[in-house]
């Protein structure tokens, strides 16, 4: 594979295959199409990854960025924001630090709304947070989502006003514009949007159709990317939720593992979640 490849990978949370019947699963609702359509292109992963009990994001996430069987060395799927060991875990084997160890250059889409990159409060790490604090050495915070050089994490701002943001809402096809720059210019670009787990949770049917809708608006711009030569597009989830309306909790379903462009057909055949950053590095290497 080329050495001038570059991967857009969004990461999408509590996003699963679920029920081809619009009435239990949001995501096969007919007002989405454009979402319909890139899940009939995914190849089904696991998520639960042969330990018993739902699988739950800290734990999950880790599996997906870091290449490694997280639960299974934890003991347990966690859930939340990642406690110590699996903190130390992460800062050694994220896929930021992997790519960078290659001479490449991943970098971090989201922004946070601080005004000190390397500052962010420890009940506040996500995994990616951890990933991006550790390998990239800080986040992109409140002057590049104002220069467009990132995206918040809802897409259009529409949470922001409550934090002190006082610009303006964009699009979503304005922020899809913002990331393929972002994208553009880096070897591999991750973009985290996690509205739709917290939606699954909420079990209220507008904040679903709100984070649907966005995506629907949002996806197609963003997997346009893998349109390009020597550019491929990735979008995978760390476990289900969103996708059944019958529950509150996550669920057991297996997550889409989408890819498009330059070296699309190698994911093809992977597994579970835990092949997915082996498999980015094998087209880097
Ligand atoms: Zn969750």
């Amino acid at each position: 594979m080329s050495n001038d490849l570059k991967i857009l990978f969004i990461f999408i949370d509590g996003f699963g295959i679920g029920s081809d019947d619009p009435a239990v699963n949001p995501l096969r609702d007919p007002r989405f199409p454009n979402i319909g359509k890139l899940l009939d292109q995914a190849h089904p992963i696991d998520a639960c990854l042969g330990i018993e009990g739902k699988p739950q994001s800290a734990t999950g996430q880790a599996s997906l960025l870091c290449g490694i069987n997280a639960p299974e060395a934890m003991g347990k799927h966690m859930e939340g924001f990642p406690l110590p060991r699996l903190k130390t875990l992460i800062e050694k084997e994220n896929i930021f630090s992997k790519l960078r160890k290659m001479g490449k250059d991943p970098t971090f889409a989201n922004s946070y709304w601080i005004d000190d990159p390397f500052h962010i409060p420890l009940r506040r790490q996500s995994v990616t947070t951890v990933m991006s604090l550790s390998a990239n050495g800080g986040v992109r915070h409140k002057d590049e989502l104002m220069a467009g050089q990132a995206v918040n994490h809802d897409i259009t701002r529409w949470t922001m006003h409550e934090r002190g943001y006082d610009g303006p809402h964009i699009s979503e096809e304005e922020a899809a514009e913002h990331l393929l720059a972002v994208a553009g210019d880096h070897d591999f670009t991750l973009y985290e949007y996690f509205m739709t787990d917290r939606a699954g949770h909420s079990g209220n049917p507008e904040l679903v159709f709100q984070c649907l809708e966005s995506l629907e608006k949002f996806l197609p711009k963003a997997a346009s990317f893998g349109h390009q030569p020597n550019q491929l597009f990735l979008l995978c989830s760390d476990h289900g939720n969103i996708e059944d309306n019958t529950t509150r909790t996550h669920t057991q379903n297996p997550v889409p593992l989408l890819a498009i462009g330059s070296g699309a057909k190698k994911f093809q055949l992977l597994e579970n979640l835990a092949d997915v950053t082996p498999a980015i590095l094998r087209l880097f290497d």
